[in-house]
């Protein structure tokens, strides 16, 4: 089996369409880098790979797809990144613009219509960013109104960096609906359309000349009055936002994907050019800087895939995969830019000239840090998402003093018995937490694991003891609750003697020269 095979859990329609997938695209590869070359969008190549229907991987075959999951559209997107990114691109650009969004949150009747152009190979993309929006997603201003019949949207702005704009014929697109700042404090203040190029007042504005993209457009959107049926949007009006993050997780997972055939496709240029490349009377595959870089390079390869696979095999048993694709997606693009780089320098000059492929994998590596969400905008998805939805896996142990080595030891017990709720014993909690957490203040939930109090009288203690200048406090600006507290200097000392803070290691002697 070959070495980025099937994995075991794929089922057999699966494996089976990975394999066809890859004959099919094989048959496509000097067509796309002629394009190459040409530079003109090569739409005939696009028609042979929708007629295949595999840009319906991930649809439901009642709705005219193949019914594969996300674990078959990340097939399509890997085994058109190996042979040509370019297009693979477009593929890929067209089941993320709008594939997920309709399939969760569109009506029967609008999974039925739009579902299937996309399983048939209609390009489409997928419209988020303006000059106003960027890493801010929230802040598009491109703006949709209802007309005063209530029938359509009259959709004006612009959009910029949209991948397949001025060839796709859909755009799955975010308009602002509400103005007011209630809304839009909390991203209630946008909506999601579908809509088609031939409406009148739809235009591409522009085409942008992105690192890497040598047959594959890119550009901006103008949209002038343009009339977008109300069976157009998608979900509720103010429903934007959610569905935005929730297509998010879906285009993400399918461009690391892409991550993965990037490596694959530099791979096939990593040991049969060296071994032919002579230096020094010997091929330079013998050197050891360059078989270092080979393997980093299968490493990253093998790590990325696996990732890439079980996160789609997640989203395919319905799972949660709002860390995961964006996780796998921020490190996607830092490995593929890694192995792009250590690619072109195995290859010397010719990693960086047109006539071998390497370099563009390596610039597309680059444009993949900011596409489908910078880097630092997965990064932020992941620190903040960690914190509500892994707080099991983030909780430090809670911690005691040893009587006899006076050190924390950690521990998973729950507290014996809770103490009496004096200002006292919240002091010797607050004097024990210097020994059991240095440097750090008690939180009114750990002081209630030990006190038998609510957050109330917690809360009465901490002032008690503040006002004695026992304690001092970090605030809520809003509600002035306390929500950290430490003891102070004077504190400590009330607390206990000086000795009983004490602590040296054995081999401390009590040499009368150091100073106790
Ligand atoms: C190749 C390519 C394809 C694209 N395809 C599409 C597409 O099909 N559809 C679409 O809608 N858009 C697309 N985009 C746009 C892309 O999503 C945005 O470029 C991206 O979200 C970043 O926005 P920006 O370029 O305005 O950078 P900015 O938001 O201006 O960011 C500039 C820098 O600041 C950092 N930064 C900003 N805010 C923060 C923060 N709060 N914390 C940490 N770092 C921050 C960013 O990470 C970045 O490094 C594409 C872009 C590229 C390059």
């Amino acid at each position: 089996m070959a070495f980025f095979g099937a994995y075991p859990w794929w089922t057999p329609e699966q494996v089976e369409f990975q394999k066809k997938t890859a004959e099919f695209l094989d048959t496509l590869v000097e067509e796309e880098a002629k394009s190459r070359w040409t530079r003109e969008f090569p739409f005939e190549l696009y028609e042979k790979i929708g007629a295949t229907g595999m840009t319906g991987a991930a649809i439901p075959k009642e709705y005219g797809g193949l019914g594969l999951g996300a674990t078959g559209s990340c097939i399509v997107a890997e085994e058109c990144w190996k042979r040509f990114p370019g297009i693979g691109r477009i593929v890929v650009g067209n089941f993320n613009g709008g594939l997920r969004q309709v399939y969760e949150h569109g009506t029967e009747e609008q999974k039925k219509r739009m579902l299937p152009p996309i399983a048939g190979g209609e390009i489409g993309a997928v419209a988020i960013t303006e000059v106003t929006a960027g890493t801010d997603a929230a802040g598009i201003s491109l703006q949709a109104r209802l007309s005063d019949d209530g029938k359509y949207y009259i959709l004006n702005g612009r959009k910029r960096f949209i991948v397949g704009a001025g060839v796709a014929k859909r755009y799955f697109i975010y308009a602002q609906t509400s103005f007011d700042p209630a809304d839009i404090k909390k991203h209630k203040h946008l909506s999601a359309f579908i809509i088609h190029s031939d409406l009148e007042g739809f235009h591409s504005e522009k085409v942008n000349e992105i690192l890497g993209f040598e047959n594959v457009q890119n550009g901006s959107l103008y949209l002038k009055d343009v009339k977008v049926p109300v069976e157009d949007r998608l979900g509720a009006e103010g429903e934007g936002w959610a569905i935005l993050m929730g297509g998010m997780n879906f285009e993400r997972t399918n461009i690391s994907a892409t991550m993965c055939g990037l490596h694959r496709g530099i791979m096939q240029y990593m040991i049969d050019y060296p071994s032919r490349r002579v230096q020094f009377g010997k091929p330079t595959i013998d050197v050891p800087a360059n078989q270092d870089k080979i393997a980093d390079i299968v490493m990253r390869a093998k790590l990325l895939r696996d990732s890439v696979f079980v996160t789609a095999y997640k989203w395919d048993l319905d799972m949660d995969i709002t860390i995961d694709a964006s996780a796998v997606k921020g490190i996607a693009a830092q490995l593929a830019l890694q192995s792009g780089d250590d690619a072109t320098q195995v290859l010397g000059g010719d990693g960086i000239n047109r006539f071998y492929p390497v370099q563009n994998w390596f610039e597309l590596g680059k444009a993949d840090h900011i596409a489908g969400g910078t880097v630092e905008a997965c990064k932020l998805t992941v620190f903040r998402m960690a914190q509500k939805k892994m707080k099991e896996d983030t909780t430090m142990p809670r911690r005691y003093l040893d009587p006899e080595l006076r050190v924390p030891i950690p521990t998973y017990k729950p507290v014996e018995s809770k103490k009496p709720a004096t200002a006292e014993n919240l002091l010797e909690l607050l004097a024990e937490n210097y020994l059991i957490n240095p440097g750090l203040h008690m939180t009114p939930g750990d002081i209630m694991l030990y006190l038998d109090a609510d957050a109330e009288k917690v809360e009465a203690l901490i002032t008690e003891l503040e006002q004695a200048g026992d304690a001092h406090t970090v605030r809520n600006r809003k509600t002035n609750l306390a929500t950290l507290v430490a003891a102070t200097y004077p504190g400590l000392d009330k607390a206990h003697d000086r000795e009983w803070y004490e602590w040296y290691p054995d081999y401390v002697t009590k040499d009368p020269r150091r100073t106790f």
